[in-house]
């Protein structure tokens, strides 16, 4: 628990107030006060940590407009929503506006009239932007989603570089610069680049404890995803991340056919089939969308109950930021991925094939192992996340290899007949092959590639008769994860690592781990009906009062054209169904009421409970 702020501290009075919650989270109050008082500050905090806020609540006790940058356009029309429907002077300025509305957003900051200005980064590259700015009284400069300045990272965007200029325009003004995603090397690039230097660091915990990590070999994608989504996910919001448009494309007609509204999402559809996907996920209930990593950065839907990836994400960074986008409530939700052999050989091959000097191959190269090595751990995933980002912890009992510990065997014979495979084509043919081929040869199949090569005359022909394909295409590629083995050319052909002799020379050991013959699902006591998990755990009355909230709030946001969240967070309405409160005075007191709600929603609720009751 924080230190609870005297009452009569501005910032607490705001989030009472104005936010409807009682006390601040983890780092937040401390942050708060450091902005309000002129200091700059670098936050560090997981998504769903509360980050917004951090700025947000400065911005409304300072003297003068918030200055939010933001690079994503696509969002700004819902966060000023969300602020307005609190009560707060919001706007933004982008390109999606027209002269006149960018008029009026200029005229209000000038006129002090705003208390936030959200603004895309390109917007400073234009003179007349830094003189609208001249014009009026800034409180704060707060820079989100900082790691797009960082080159390390997964995320670069070029205008982000000029914003180390605000500083010298205005020293005068604190800034605060906010991420979930910094591992140390991007956090000192963000430090350096930015020029916060001198700046306060505030780095809180990464861990994101309610949401369970599951990592499985790929076996057979669209039944795991279906059962994924019918056996633990029915009716949940939720995105599926796949690496090409066109298994998006194909995944999505998947789970269309299997009767689940699920939509597309990538970039080589028009962008108004985009904007109106994007917004049907964000406003509607229980949609699932399917896209490329193009999709989700500062989505901040809160009611996320699960991501899937069903292609190997690039770097450990890059997937701890997309998982992250489940369950920003703080409810339970789930993250799984599948992964196989096909997936490590395409990065391998993208890498090599990537555009870049020696340096930036490299560094792709090395997210890919840490990805990797996270995959085929057999310790506690959260454990070696966290690691990642320089967080020592304890088995969390929250991921598979907690919930089932992953047993390993001794591979050092596998291995071996599969370097030697490889090594004999090399040295006796002068040839190399990919993985299917390699397996046939360990398995002696008389392929037509086979016999065109007399390979059943090598010496390896036929000696792996104790495992089958898929078993030896697991042992392939838990070898590559490990470095034993590497990945050539445009055919992703295998090849012998530096590493590889001392396993042939028997001077070094291959613990490997035993992929169970199907990944045993993770039971979940939830019923397989389409009831929204988040209700599925609420008492039977109550969650049916849940779920005619919903319904309401559904009709709400329609009307208004705004997200369904906008208007209430489910946990909000959760709060609600189960503690039935009977007066304004009552719902006050529920986690997510401000002011302006309890004024515009208080008496609609009050009327939905009481007719509820006379039913
Ligand atoms: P981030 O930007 O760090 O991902 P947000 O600022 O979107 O996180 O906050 C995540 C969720 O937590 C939001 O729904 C927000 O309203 C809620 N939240 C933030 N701070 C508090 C608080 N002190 N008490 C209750 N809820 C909070
Ligand atoms: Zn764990």
């Amino acid at each position: 628990m924080t230190a609870q702020a005297p009452v009569d501290s501005p910032a607490i009075g705001v989030l009472r107030r104005v936010f409807g919650y009682d006390s601040f989270r983890g780092a937040q109050q401390e942050i708060i006060e450091h902005v309000i008082g002129g200091g700059d500050a670098l936050v560090l905090m997981p998504t769903g940590g509360g980050k917004s806020l951090c700025y947000q609540i400065p911005a409304l006790v300072r003297h003068g407009t918030g200055v939010v940058i933001s690079p994503l356009i696509a969002l700004m029309q819902d966060q000023v929503d969300a602020l307005r429907a609190l009560g707060v002077r919001a706007g933004f300025l982008n390109s999606t506006q027209d002269q006149r509305q960018r008029r009026d957003v200029e005229a209000a900051f000038a006129e002090g009239k705003l208390d936030l200005l959200y603004l895309a980064p390109e917007r400073l590259r234009a003179e007349a932007t830094l003189r609208l700015l001249d014009r009026g009284a800034i409180a704060l400069f707060a820079i989100d989603e900082a790691h797009c300045v960082a080159q390390w990272g997964h995320d670069f965007r070029p205008d982000y570089l000029e914003l180390s200029a605000l500083h010298e325009r205005w020293p005068a003004v604190p800034r605060i610069a906010l991420t979930a995603t910094a591992t140390e090397a991007t956090r000192a690039e963000i430090a350096d680049r930015l020029n916060l230097g001198a700046a306060r660091h505030f780095v809180s915990s990464f861990d994101r404890p309610n949401i369970r990590y599951r990592i499985e070999p790929k076996t057979d994608p669209n039944r795991q995803l279906l059962d994924l989504l019918r056996d633990e996910h029915a009716g949940d919001a939720g995105i599926v991340y796949c690496l090409s448009r066109a298994s998006v494309d194909e995944k999505a007609a998947l789970l269309s056919q299997s009767g689940i509204t699920a939509l597309p999402y990538h970039a080589g559809l028009d962008s108004r089939t985009r904007t109106v996907n994007q917004a049907r996920f964000l406003r509607e209930d229980g949609l699932v969308i399917v896209a490329t990593i193009a999709f989700g950065l500062g989505i901040d839907k809160p009611d996320v109950r699960f991501v899937a990836h069903l292609d190997l994400p690039k770097s450990v960074e890059g997937y701890y930021q997309e998982t992250g986008r489940a369950g920003r409530d703080g409810l339970p939700a789930t993250a799984w991925l599948g992964y196989g052999l096909s997936d490590v050989v395409q990065l391998r091959k993208l890498i090599d094939a990537s555009e870049g000097d020696f340096a930036h191959r490299r560094r792709l190269a090395i997210h890919l192992d840490s990805m990797l090595a996270l995959c085929e751990t057999v310790e506690c995933r959260r454990v070696q996340m966290l690691a990642y980002f320089g967080e020592p912890a304890t088995a969390c009992g929250n991921c598979d290899t907690c919930l089932t510990p992953a047993q390993t065997w001794d591979g050092t014979i596998a291995a071996q007949k599969v370097l030697s495979a490889v090594y004999r084509l090399k040295r006796e043919r002068n040839q190399s092959f990919g993985a299917t081929h390699i397996v046939d040869i360990l398995l002696g199949k008389e392929t037509a590639k086979v016999m065109e090569n007399s390979h059943a005359e090598l010496k390896v022909f036929g000696v792996g008769a104790e495992f089958s394909a898929s078993e030896w295409r697991g042992v392939v590629r838990q070898l590559l994860a490990q470095r034993l083995l590497a990945v050539q050319g445009d055919y992703g052909t295998l090849a012998l690592t530096a590493l590889s002799d001392e396993v042939l020379a028997g001077r070094r050991q291959v613990p490997l781990r035993r992929e169970p013959p199907r990944a045993p699902r993770a039971r979940s006591a939830k019923p397989a009906k389409a009831v929204a998990a988040v209700a599925a755990e609420l008492p039977e009355a109550a969650a049916g009062l849940f779920e005619r909230l919903r319904a309401w709030r559904a009709a709400a946001a329609k009307e208004q054209g705004v997200p369904a969240y906008v208007i209430f967070h489910d946990a909000t309405l959760r709060q609600i169904a189960a503690e039935l409160p009977s007066t304004l005075a009552d719902l006050s007191n529920i986690s997510g009421i401000g002011e302006a709600k309890l004024t515009r929603y208080g008496q609609q609720i009050l009327d939905l409970l009481a007719a509820g009751e006379s039913e």
